[in-house]
Order: structure tokens, then sequence, then C-alpha cells
């Protein structure tokens, strides 16, 4: 079984390592903090193998290089942004599999947040490393690409496994499930997602991971094709990219 130790560092980035104690392999996705993570790589008593990148933004590559110093270790990420990221040493895109002891992590390109970027899906694991590509009941803002583009990034994840964590690349839920009721005010399911997110936030816990599943079921930017919400937004005869566009500009005003 892979161990999984996730924190918070520069305010709101969520930082993960993963730990396979089969192979003493530890690898950390993306790199907001080395500080950070050296601190709690001590902690732990592990020793960074790989960094496992998804996208180019400084929050989460900041740290690649004083880690890679520190302990020689691999760095993978996306091949449509290779020339954007520090210390690369292997490109990886669609269809590519990233090995990582015995669980092989599959390479899917999530265009929109950025143009180039990567999430990492292993099935054996049961894991996603979505980066800013899916936030719990939410998604990246489209700083690269159009809501056409992300409409069909996010296809790709709702094809996932229900059962799969979502680990993602900031702890931003608690905006989220305010918007979210807005455009989804009687989804039951959000409701008590929305309500748990509250309790968490204000326990001052994380509110990832979160199964695949429960996101299927309430976050709205995978759901721009749900009779409700068209209904609720007046674009019952709208295409799924139209209505995830409009959702997206609601919430970059909320
Ligand atoms: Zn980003
Ligand atoms: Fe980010």
């Amino acid at each position: 079984m892979l161990q999984i130790e996730q924190f918070i560092c520069r305010s709101d980035n969520f930082c993960v390592l993963v730990h396979d104690p089969e192979t003493g392999r530890t690898a950390s996705i993306d790199a907001p903090d080395a500080m950070e993570i050296h601190t709690v790589l001590l902690d732990k008593g592990w020793t960074l193998t790989d960094i496992m990148v998804t996208h180019h933004h400084g929050d989460h590559t900041a740290g690649i290089m004083a880690l890679k110093l520190k302990f020689g270790c691999q760095v993978v990420g996306p091949k449509g942004e290779a020339d954007k990221i520090p210390g690369l040493d292997e490109a990886l895109s669609e269809g590519d599999v990233f090995s990582f002891g015995a669980y092989d992590f599959d390479v899917l390109e999530t265009p929109g947040h950025t143009a180039g970027h990567i999430v990492y899906h292993s099935a054996k694991a049961g894991l996603l490393f979505a980066g800013d590509t899916l936030f719990s009941l939410g998604c990246g803002r489209l700083f690269e690409r159009g809501p056409a583009e992300m409409w069909g990034s996010l296809g790709k994840l709702k094809a996932l496994p229900g059962e799969t964590m979502l680990y993602c690349g900031h702890e931003y839920t608690l905006s989220n499930a305010r918007f979210a009721v807005t455009v989804d005010p009687d989804n039951d399911a959000l409701q008590k997602r929305a309500a748990e997110v509250e309790a968490l936030r204000a326990g001052d816990a994380w509110t990832l991971p979160v199964p695949l599943s429960v996101e299927f079921a309430t976050n709205p930017f995978l759901r721009a094709d749900d009779p409700a919400i068209r209904a609720h937004l007046g674009m019952e005869d709208a295409s799924d990219e139209d209505v995830f566009a409009e959702i997206r500009k609601r919430k970059d005003n909320f």
C-alpha cells in the first residue's frame, strides 16, 4: 500500500508526498515549497526520489531545483510545457505510463488551466493527482485554453472509476462550495457536501482527498450536462461546452 502525506504550504497549495514502503521510493506531486517538503520528508524519514509535475505555474514548480540539488531526484512532467519546467528529466504526454514501484500512473493530458497540463491516474492505487485541472467542487481557471478544451479535459476525468481518490493542487473547496450552490441549489448531494466542507474548514481540517464519485454528484464543472443545472441557468438548449463556459464565467465573477 502506498502511504500518502498531504499538507498545505504557500497558504493554499497542497503538497502531496507518496511513499512506497516496498521500494523506499518517495514522490512529491509538484513542488510548491522545497523547505516545507524537506521538513516533512525529514520528519517521516523518507528520501525524495521523484517529482511528478502537473504544470508549469510557479506555485507548483518553485521547489523543484532545490529539492533536486538536495536529493538528486528525477523530475517528470508535461511534454507540452517542458521548456517552462526547471530541472525536467523526462517529458510525459498522453498515454505515457509513469511507473512508481509496483504502481503505474497513466498520464492524461488535460489542457485548459495551462496548455500542456497533465494529470496522473493509477487504477491500481485508486489515485488521481489532478493538479489545477480539477478541484473539489471546482476546476482551474482557464488561463491558456478555452472552455471547450477544458470541458473535454474534464470529460476524461469523468470517465475514471468513482472510487478513485482525488488529490489536487489547492484547498479552494470552501469558496467553490459557496459558488456551487448558486448554480445547483436543489442538489441534495451538493448541499450535504457543502455543509461537510463548512464544518471541516471551521475545524481547520482539509477537504481533500475526496472520492471522484462525490465530485461526479456535486461538482458543477463536471455537470454542465445536468438537466437541473441547465434549467436553472435557462440554458436547456445550449451545448455542454456553452453551459460549462457560463458556469466558469460566473465563478470568475463570483
Ligand atoms: Zn496553476
Ligand atoms: Fe496552482
